[in-house]
């Protein structure tokens, strides 16, 4: 799925140099290297800001905090998601709320999101699942209309694009991942938060470095949540790859999407816009998923499942208000849902072989 023993001698080698760079510095936390990373971030996304965290869960949960929402308010968010995207609505104090998913995209649906708004509905926190960003012009109004904020959970979905508007951008604020396996991923944790809101900039610089203003001064209860310099340094060198690196995901997905000729399994609907997606993940639906990933992993293509329980089967999760019309597309998606190797350092040969394999599965 992820073979990055396979990435290039240069993208190796200027790594590398980069943290050899950072280890002479002798500055190792909140330096040049994290504002450059950041300044990078933000010029990519075009939004004003990019604040750097220590991972993709305390960004959403510093631009929840950000934004005041804490202990009483409901976050209304999808029962198909990362448990991180929950969690980070927990650690809030604030209550999240799971509505179900488009069986088409696995992406949050929003009559579902509208039976869950109550008075207590302080936000909607969208979740770019897989990478894919699509009807914005949707989530904005519902968003305007009810007086609700909306946050993007765009761990997924680094360089995808919406009319030409970054993910992330649409909302009060973004929040990012680069865990070793995202698009964009650095060498341990690291997240960041974009916003186009000075308010939420400047608040969420105080809560990633333990609520402090001004050195000794600490007016609000923060984190401990910083980007490192070795893993802002590593991301600089990264970044300059991620355009190719998106590109080259984007070409598998459409070979997998051009090429599967099996009736017994379903990709997710194809975007008719490349941009909108990221192919974080490319991910298929079939009734048939132990027997179809038993057969390609005896066929030497493993797979992984995004995600094979929904959130409100997790135990912590057990009493958590749902869409009262139910979970059902979501329960159904845990069910039948894989994910293939779409994976930038896969040569056309391997990406032709998953689908021969793909192609000659019977049951
Ligand atoms: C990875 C991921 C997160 C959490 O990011 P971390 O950096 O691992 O904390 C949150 N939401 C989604 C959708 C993710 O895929």
């Amino acid at each position: 799925m992820n073979d990055f023993k396979k990435e290039s001698d240069d993208l190796r080698s200027k790594t590398l140099l980069a943290m050899q760079r950072v280890s002479e510095s002798g500055y190792y936390l909140l330096g040049p290297e994290l504002e450059l990373f950041e300044r990078n971030w933000a010029e990519k996304c075009n939004v004003g800001d990019a604040i750097g965290v220590a991972n993709g869960m305390d960004a959403i949960e510093i631009a929840l905090r950000s934004l005041d929402i804490g202990p009483g308010d409901e976050v209304i968010t999808t029962s198909m998601t990362a448990f991180a995207t929950v969690l980070a609505i927990y650690r809030s104090g604030a209550i999240p709320v799971l509505a179900d998913i488009v069986p088409e995209t696995g992406l949050i649906c929003i009559d579902s999101v509208r039976r869950c708004l109550s008075k207590n509905t302080k936000a909607i926190l969208l979740v770019h699942l897989y990478g894919y960003v699509t009807k914005m012009n949707d989530w904005c109004s519902l968003s305007i209309s009810e007086g609700i904020h909306l946050i993007e959970d765009c761990a997924q979905a680094h360089l995808s694009t919406y009319r030409g508007k970054s993910a992330g951008s649409f909302g009060a604020a973004g929040a990012y991942s680069f865990y070793p396996t995202k698009n964009l991923g650095a060498f341990g944790d690291a997240g960041a938060l974009i916003t186009n809101d000075n308010n939420i900039a400047k608040f969420s610089r105080r809560l990633r470095n333990y609520g402090q203003s001004e050195r000794y001064h600490h007016p609000i209860l923060g984190l401990n949540s910083r980007l490192d310099e070795i893993q802002a340094a590593i991301l600089n060198v990264r970044l300059t790859y991620l355009e190719s690196f998106t590109w080259r995901r984007r070409e598998i997905a459409k070979l997998y999407n051009k090429h599967f000729e099996n009736e017994l399994l379903f990709p997710l609907e194809e975007p008719a816009d490349p941009k909108s997606h990221s192919y974080h993940l490319y991910v298929i639906n079939t009734n048939y998923r132990d027997l179809l990933a038993s057969f390609l992993d005896r066929n030497g293509i493993q797979t992984f499942m995004h995600y094979p329980l929904p959130i409100s089967a997790q135990r912590p999760c057990q009493n958590i208000v749902n869409d009262p019309a139910g979970l059902p597309n979501a329960t159904h998606h845990a069910e039948t849902c894989l994910s293939l190797p779409c994976h930038p350092t896969m040569s056309d040969a391997e990406v032709f072989k998953v689908i021969e394999v793909i192609n000659k599965f019977r049951v």
